[in-house]
């Protein structure tokens, strides 16, 4: 294997103990992967396994078809998604996909969270919609995901989860912990009166402003996905 995906199973493996530990996922669900730079390539969580237990060896690397390139065991069972997304956004270098509590009863609810707070408008864009149902592992959910995330940076899964995607791992984490944030206040201030929804134009500036300079130092300086 090349060094360069040897640095992104290590990568995927820390990041995987992160996420486990986040609150953002339950037992062995919820996965993530990085796209090798330059090389068509994905690193990907094994399918079913607890985090805690899991070493980087236990990382799976896959071609852009889903082909096994390197790794013993089974790939995600949502490769299918983890590519489609990869093959659709050539921005995106890393996703994950959480099945974290409140983001996940929008997504029974069908209820999209629409674009509320200064940092789901930067790292997001103008909400996070929800994609038509499909079951879990498939290409039709990989597909109907596609479609429904455009160009933003998460989309909930009906009556699963979450998807979120970044420029490197740190982000793509950090964009599903907003989600989960978000959702939360959104339900909150839906309880307690009527959520104020960020108009358009404040949210494309707000999004300018995350992409164009306040994250710019930030993915520079993330020892991930550099390119
Ligand atoms: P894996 O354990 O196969 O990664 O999948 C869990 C899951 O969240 C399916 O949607
Ligand atoms: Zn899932």
């Amino acid at each position: 294997m090349t060094v360069a995906a040897e640095k992104y199973k290590e990568q995927v493996y820390k990041m995987g103990l992160r996420m486990a530990t986040s609150g953002l996922v339950t037992g062995t669900w919820g996965n993530l992967s990085a796209r090798v730079p330059r090389e068509d390539l994905v690193v990907i969580t094994p399918s079913g396994l607890p985090y805690a237990t899991l070493q980087v060896r236990d990382m799976v690397v896959l071609d852009m078809n889903g082909r096994v390139v390197e790794g013993e065991r089974r790939p995600s069972t949502e490769f299918h998604l983890h590519l489609a997304i990869y093959r659709a956004r050539p921005d995106v270098y890393a996703v994950m996909h959480t099945h974290s509590v409140f983001a996940s009863a929008l997504a029974v609810a069908r209820k999209p969270i629409p674009p509320i707070l200064e940092d789901l408008a930067q790292t997001v864009g103008d909400g996070v919609p929800v994609a038509s149902y499909a079951r879990a592992g498939t290409e039709e959910l990989a597909r109907a995901a596609v479609e429904a995330l455009g160009n933003r940076g998460a989309v909930l899964l009906a009556n699963h989860g979450v998807v979120g995607v970044g420029r490197n791992l740190e982000e793509a984490f950090m964009v599903c912990q907003i989600v989960e944030k978000s959702a939360k206040v959104y339900v909150w201030a839906d309880l307690v009166g009527k959520p104020a929804i960020l108009p358009p134009d404040e949210v494309q500036a707000l999004r300018d402003s995350y992409l164009n300079s306040y994250s710019q130092a930030a993915v520079r300086n993330y020892a991930v996905n550099d390119r």
